[in-house]
């Protein structure tokens, strides 16, 4: 028995050769030519000098020739490491820097930034192009031997939301038990078309549904990058039934004018992670008979978590739900360090086959984050009697006013829910009288006349005193990470700022 994820497409090339495996614009690759090609690139890549355990980074848009050099990498043991197409030369220098990859394939768009980041690194990284020509040009003939189910496959940089990104290094073991575990959140099927929209150097990009999909033999309508207006049309084209987003997937494919006149109708249910989806967006698109899945994930547990399925996503708005399969969680209070037992909140644990095998070189890290098996998320969650876990917040964006702990997530889903507000997002900052204060950055709905006076009445209708935001400050644009999450460190920086520039 192997779990390794080399196996998928040799078995659905077998079970299905002429379905269709991926789309993209108007080509469309087999699952028998997905087989061969990753097939015979594994075979060039070990020709050409890379041996099982060496890192491959790639630095591309979604296309094709990545997902065929994801099935040779885990064909070949080697470890797929994605760059962030967003990184400056110099951050994508230390990644490589860090990874110390023997490849790094590169959009052809890229090769000038791909050349300027291995000059910054000091690592002599061998650089190709990311293209059919281009692969088809290197010679297979090597021999390819069968990674074990422990090996590396996916070496993941988290985001940086929160400082220096560190690599989380992700087993075939890993992605075989969280593919499992979503099956049950999404059952994806043979004859389902997936969107993906979700950029392939997130963990996300993989985890949730496109691997899935090419296990099921479904089909999978790959997007370079994600367009709202590009994604409504192909929905309709393609006839898609599910997808996976972000909130802000779904608000920007809401907020476009061919939302209205949109055909959903071939849409089964579709997938949410990354936070929780504001109230009035989820009424958005439940209006529009779209079922959603909510789910929560980490890329250190691959990412798949908890899952809250469309019958409970109305009657539980904010809620992240309940374990997936394989997977178990506890709560840890922040103030005894003991286990909750029963109803409580805490610091949400997570353990499985799921969970990661550690971060890249770092040994001291790795150690912070896993205890007994335990994976620490640094998220606030609570559980109620019916085992049911909603987020409150990340540990690090919790705050301190009067002395009281403030998860600033309430009073965002408080302002979410003012049709004046199209986003909102609250951060702690200094305060001289509370210690700290929050201060919310809004971007007003179109048409709206939001002022900052009328939402700090709103808040202070819904919530205690010290968890209304002292600050609002009106905004065209949240700062965001390339998968469209709130950058909050800019924004505390900006409110830093603007407090310099005023003294
Ligand atoms: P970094 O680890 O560098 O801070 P990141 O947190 O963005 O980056 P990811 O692994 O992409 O890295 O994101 C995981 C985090 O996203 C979770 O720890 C949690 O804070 C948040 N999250 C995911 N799903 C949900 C959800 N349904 N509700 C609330 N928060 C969520």
């Amino acid at each position: 028995m192997s779990l390794t994820l080399g196996r998928w497409p040799r078995d659905r090339a077998r079970a299905t050769p002429e379905r269709t495996a991926v789309v993209f614009g108007d080509e469309e690759i087999t699952y028998a030519t997905l087989d061969a090609r990753s097939e015979r690139l594994a075979s060039a890549l070990l020709r050409a000098g890379a041996r099982p355990g060496d890192r491959v980074a790639s630095l591309t848009g979604n296309r094709p020739e990545h997902v065929e050099l994801f099935f040779a990498c885990a064909k070949a043991g080697l470890i797929l490491t994605p760059v962030n197409v967003r990184l400056t030369a110099p951050e994508i220098a230390y990644q490589l820097s860090h990874a110390e990859p023997s490849f790094l394939f590169a959009d052809p768009a890229l090769l000038p930034l791909a050349a300027e980041a291995r000059a910054a690194s000091g690592h002599p990284v061998r650089i190709a192009e990311l293209t059919r020509p281009a692969l088809d040009s290197l010679a297979p003939g090597a021999e390819v031997p069968a990674p074990a189910d422990g090996d590396g496959l996916l070496l993941v940089y988290t985001s940086g939301t929160t400082g220096r990104p560190k690599g989380a290094l992700l087993s075939h073991a890993n992605c075989f038990w969280t593919n499992l575990s979503l099956d049950r959140g999404c059952e994806l099927r043979e004859d389902d078309v997936v969107l993906q929209v979700l950029p392939q150097f997130h963990v996300g990009g993989w985890n949730v549904q496109p691997l899935l999909a090419w296990w099921k033999g479904a089909t999978v309508v790959l997007e370079p990058s994600f367009d709202p207006g590009r994604a409504l049309r192909l929905i309709a084209d393609r006839r898609v039934t599910t997808m996976m987003g972000v909130p802000a997937t779904y608000l920007f494919m809401a907020q476009h004018p061919g939302f209205a006149a949109a055909d959903l109708s071939s849409l089964r249910r579709v997938m949410v992670g990354g936070a929780p989806m504001p109230e009035p967006l989820l009424r958005t698109w439940l209006d529009r008979d779209v079922p959603i899945v909510q789910g929560y994930g980490l890329t250190e547990a691959a990412p798949n978590v908890l899952c809250l399925p469309p019958a409970d996503v109305a009657r539980r708005v904010g809620w992240a739900g309940v374990p997936y399969p394989h997977v178990d969680v506890a709560l840890r209070d922040t103030e005894t360090g003991e286990l909750v037992h029963g109803p409580g909140a805490g610091e949400l644990l997570v353990r499985g086959p799921n969970v990661f095998t550690g971060y890249w070189r770092d040994p001291a890290a790795t150690r912070a984050a896993v205890t007994g098996g335990w994976l620490s998320t640094g998220d606030i969650a609570e559980r109620d009697a019916d085992g049911y876990h909603r987020i409150r917040d990340r540990a690090k964006d919790m705050y301190i006013s009067g002395g009281e702990n403030v998860y600033p997530a309430e009073a965002e889903s408080v302002l979410h829910a003012h049709p004046g507000v199209a986003e909102a997002a609250v951060v702690g900052v200094p305060d001289p009288r509370w210690g700290e204060v929050g201060c919310a950055f809004v971007v007003p709905a179109a048409g709206a006349a939001a002022d900052a006076d009328t939402l700090l009445a709103h808040c202070r209708a819904h919530l205690a005193g010290y968890k209304v935001p002292r600050h609002v400050v009106l905004v065209d644009r949240l700062p965001r990470s390339a998968v469209d999450k709130v950058l909050k460190s800019e924004l505390r920086g900006a409110w830093t700022a603007s407090r310099l520039q005023k003294q």
